[in-house]
């Protein structure tokens, strides 16, 4: 056994470096590449991932599982070897049922449809990308149905990126926190606005970069295994445990956008640094779901970098970093600032609180389209009118509309969105754990230490990897199933004071 355990191990490390190669491709297409390099680097890409996912479905790696799951099943559930051979088996049975005609149709189908979004969107020419989406759905569906025995044809695309969460779960789930935000929200609107004008003057680049990353080396980001970037749209990547990049975007007119998008990649990063390095360039070794995943990113960006005692103590920074704009700015009013709740058309400049209505919406559509309930040229008219009833904002047009964000253009529609909101509502619920195990982690936020607050999720979640299923490690790492008392519980708190609810 363990000579096939290594066999494992070196084909699933083939199936990784490919991976990880292609990963750094994309970094490098989204970071330096010159437009000169972006038709060889597509078909570089694509290569690339051919080669993978051969290697993926190859029927030796699965006659090798099949050899190895009685074996697993002799070790103890949370042994490394046991959880290595379950989730190479899962992930080789998700693969493999899907056909490899359907995966390079929908990889063709998806580049297009990406590539007419990139010029469809500016355009706000919903009508070209009519006939794609309605593929896109086609497509969607012959996955979910690769998958039978599903109660809702959502159910298997969801699996994808939150693991054993169900539809029916989710929209019981949404509608439940959606009850107790809607009245939240309301009282929130009736009040007068905040001035966030403090935000919206000239911050130099430079500056913004440095305070940031001062910031989230305080946080706890090894930039000795990673570095920060410039992008367009920022996000992570991991080639390795010991090489985890993230990449930010700076508006020299709003202090907000780069500033807390670096502190969400930070997020993400450190969650992937703090795995286990035992797990390297294996199936273990990366976050276990696109929901635990935006906990990390929320926790650091929302809980702690908008809250009252992290900006005791790194305003005064802040204010000798910009003397000039916000020397003069009372910490409260910067405080409230950085915590203007405002309805708005845009998911991603959303605030924390209307932000889960903008994913609602969206989980609900992709439910409908996937159902048959709603046809995918009423979508806009769908949007509009929830965005009417939810938000209450009039969509000018598809632009800032329907077409705004890439998921349903750049992959399948189901199971892109949910993430997000699973995300927002453990973040609450990681750090009541945290709290709970060491009631000395708010004060030493107040003194801009962090160590305790991320020794407890390198503890308790990070090094894990993919060792658990979500559902095994929200209930090990917070003592319960998801719930959403918590993440209430901190909004209602948190809004009432600045808004004098
Ligand atoms: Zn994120």
């Amino acid at each position: 056994m363990e000579h096939r355990l290594q066999e494992l191990r070196a084909r699933l490390q083939e199936i990784d470096d490919l991976n990880s190669a292609a990963a750094i491709l994309s970094w490098d297409q989204s970071t330096y590449m010159p437009p000169g390099g972006a038709a060889a680097r597509a078909r570089q890409l694509a290569t690339l991932s051919r080669l993978a996912h051969e290697k993926s479905t190859d029927p030796e790696l699965g006659k090798l599982l099949a050899e190895l799951m009685p074996y697993a099943e002799t070790l103890p559930y949370d042994h490394p070897d046991a959880a290595l051979i379950r989730v190479a088996h899962r992930n080789y049975e998700r693969m493999t049922r899907i056909p490899t005609d359907l995966v390079s149709e929908i990889a063709a189908h998806t580049a297009a449809s990406y590539h007419a979004w990139t010029k469809a969107r500016p355009e706000n020419d919903f009508a070209t990308m009519l006939p794609y989406l309605e593929r896109t759905l086609e497509l969607s569906r012959r996955v979910a149905d690769c998958f039978p025995g599903y109660d809702h044809p959502a159910d298997p695309l969801i699996d994808f990126s939150d693991y054993g969460m169900r539809a029916a779960v989710i929209r019981e789930l949404f509608a439940r926190l959606r009850a107790e935000l809607t009245p939240l929200i309301r009282a929130i609107v009736a009040q007068p606005p905040i001035d966030d004008s403090c935000l919206r003057q000239y911050y130099p680049r430079n500056d913004q970069l440095a305070f940031g990353e001062h910031i989230i080396r305080r946080f706890g980001y090894d930039f000795e295994r990673g570095r920060q970037d410039l992008t367009h749209h920022p996000f992570m990547t991991k080639f390795s445990v010991g090489d985890v990049r993230i990449t930010t975007r700076i508006n020299e007119h709003d202090l907000g956008d780069g500033l807390f998008s670096t502190l969400h990649e930070s997020g993400h990063a450190m969650y992937e640094q703090g795995i286990d390095p035992a797990f390297e360039a294996t199936p273990l070794c990366s976050g276990v779901s696109a929901g635990v995943h935006e906990s990390q990113s929320r926790l650091w960006e929302n809980l702690i970098g908008r809250s009252l005692p992290f900006w005791e103590y790194f305003y005064p920074e802040l204010q000798q970093t910009f003397p000039q704009q916000l020397g003069q700015v009372p910490l409260d009013t910067f405080y409230r600032a950085i915590n203007r709740v405002q309805p708005s058309l845009i998911r991603t400049d959303a605030d924390e609180v209307t932000y889960n209505l903008h994913v609602m919406i969206r989980f609900d559509l992709e439910l409908a389209l996937l159902e048959g309930n709603l046809k995918v040229r009423d979508l806009p008219e769908a949007w509009n009118a929830r965005y009417a009833e939810d938000l209450g904002v009039t969509v000018p047009d598809y632009r800032d509309g329907v077409l705004q964000d890439v998921h349903w253009f750049g992959g399948l529609i189901g199971g892109a969105f949910q993430g997000y909101t699973l995300g927002n509502i453990l973040s609450a619920q990681f750090l009541a754990a945290a709290r709970a195990a060491h009631p000395t982690i708010d004060e030493e936020i107040r003194q801009g230490e962090f160590a305790t607050l991320h020794g407890w999720l390198r503890e308790n979640i990070y090094r894990y990897g993919s060792i658990f299923t979500p559902n095994e490690l929200i209930e090990r790492a917070s003592g319960s199933p998801l719930r959403i008392e918590p993440y209430m519980t901190y909004l209602r708190e948190k809004y009432s004071a600045i808004y004098n609810l």
